[in-house]
């Protein structure tokens, strides 16, 4: 059996026209009521990285959000509720400034508690066996994931695997990166944490995504597409191919079919769109972007690997544009080394102690002003 992904087509962030779509493609994996009861209590988990207008592709836009909210709410599920556990600053502050807030309030969706948290064991992990999970996530039935299709410095892109980092408690987070401090370590925590949770449902707003430097400080381009899967793994790997991106060149991909969440394979996924079935190529040539600026290169990484493990002085590594830089401090309180890899003396910009830095890239996703760069 192949795993199914959805591709939807909205020109815009019409509500209407998302809710239409959303409807159509959830008809096509079996309705709603396929995934979801009535009763269950139903965690909506977008990307609020930071605080950033809709616009600027930083977070998954409201009016998806509100549109699949809509659709449970008229298949009967009443007990929903949404959160994310946010990098810097407070959700309340990060759902209100991007429109988030409002748009739930008016549905009467409650924010769920992401600041307590949790302790879970999971002996099943093969890279993590415990998480420090918000509570909110271990007190829902079922999770429904809404990721938003971006770049990553670590990953290369962040999609339906990656958006369930979100799930670990803030202060967590941080220390995640300490601990899984690679791309494939990293991406393996991830998998497990998506075996662990299992979120019911994957729906990604591509509508508008961000390329570039991601998955914060990128530029928004216009891709005019929602995914939908019950596979995430298949998901991200259609993604790739809308951004003409080999999938195997992701870590989360490779290890998540291996570790058994998902397939990334072209041969393995059927894309179903309103034009007809599709291969992941075949969708990527139709509806993708073959200039869509992303990371693609495969012998540099290699290469990079051999040298870095000969000196730390090639690893890519981030740098500040001064002229950018407001003094802020958000960068140094991101960093989770102890003792930090990032200081600031005001009013000098900030400086990096590349010895300690473990190039997990946490200080450029938080930056608001785009000031950091990776080189
Ligand atoms: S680099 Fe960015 S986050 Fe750091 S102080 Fe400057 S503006 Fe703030
Ligand atoms: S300085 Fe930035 S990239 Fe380096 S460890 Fe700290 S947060 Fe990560």
């Amino acid at each position: 059996m192949k795993s199914k992904v959805v591709l939807l087509r909205c020109p815009d962030y019409d509500g209407e026209k998302i809710k239409e779509e959303l409807r159509w493609g959830m008809a096509q994996l079996g309705g709603v009521e396929r995934f979801f009861s009535r009763e269950e209590k139903i965690l909506l988990k977008p990307n609020l990285l930071r605080k950033a207008a809709p616009e600027s592709a930083v977070v998954t836009h409201p009016a998806v959000v509100s549109a699949m909210a809509e659709l449970l709410l008229e298949a009967g599920c009443r007990k929903l509720s949404y959160g994310d556990s946010v990098g810097v600053g407070s959700m309340e502050k990060i759902a209100e400034g991007c429109g988030l807030a409002d748009a739930m309030k008016e549905l009467a969706i409650p924010m769920a508690d992401f600041n307590a948290c949790v302790r879970t064991e999971y002996p099943e992990g093969k890279m993590a066996r415990r998480f420090h999970m918000a509570k909110a996530v271990t007190e829902a039935d079922a999770l429904l994931n809404l990721s938003k299709m971006k770049t990553h410095q670590l990953e290369r892109m962040t999609g339906a695997v990656k958006n369930m980092y979100g799930c670990i408690q803030g202060l967590h987070k941080a220390k995640g990166h300490t601990r899984y401090s690679n791309a494939e370590s990293f991406a393996r925590m991830l998998v497990d944490l998506n075996r662990y949770v299992r979120p019911r449902l994957y729906v990604m707003d591509g509508i508008t995504a961000m390329e570039g430097n991601g998955p914060a400080s990128g530029n928004p381009v216009a891709m005019g597409v929602m995914l939908i899967s019950a596979d995430p793994v298949a998901l991200d790997s259609v993604c790739c191919s809308l951004m003409h991106l080999k999938p195997d060149l992701v870590p989360t991909n490779v290890q998540g079919a291996k570790m058994g969440l998902g397939v990334w394979k072209d041969d393995a996924i059927d894309v179903i769109t309103r034009e007809g079935i599709l291969s992941p190529l075949q969708a990527g040539e139709r509806y993708g972007k073959a200039d869509f600026d992303v990371e693609r290169g495969k012998k540099v990484r290699r290469l990079w690997r051999q040298i870095r493990w000969i000196s730390r002085h090639f690893q890519r590594r981030p740098y500040i544009v001064e002229s950018r830089c407001i003094r802020c401090g958000i960068c140094v309180e991101a960093c989770p080394v102890e003792g930090k890899a990032i200081s600031l003396t005001k009013p000098q910009a900030p400086v990096y102690d590349y010895k300690k830095c473990i190039a997990c890239f946490c200080c450029q996703e938080m930056c608001p002003q785009k000031a950091i760069q990776v080189k």
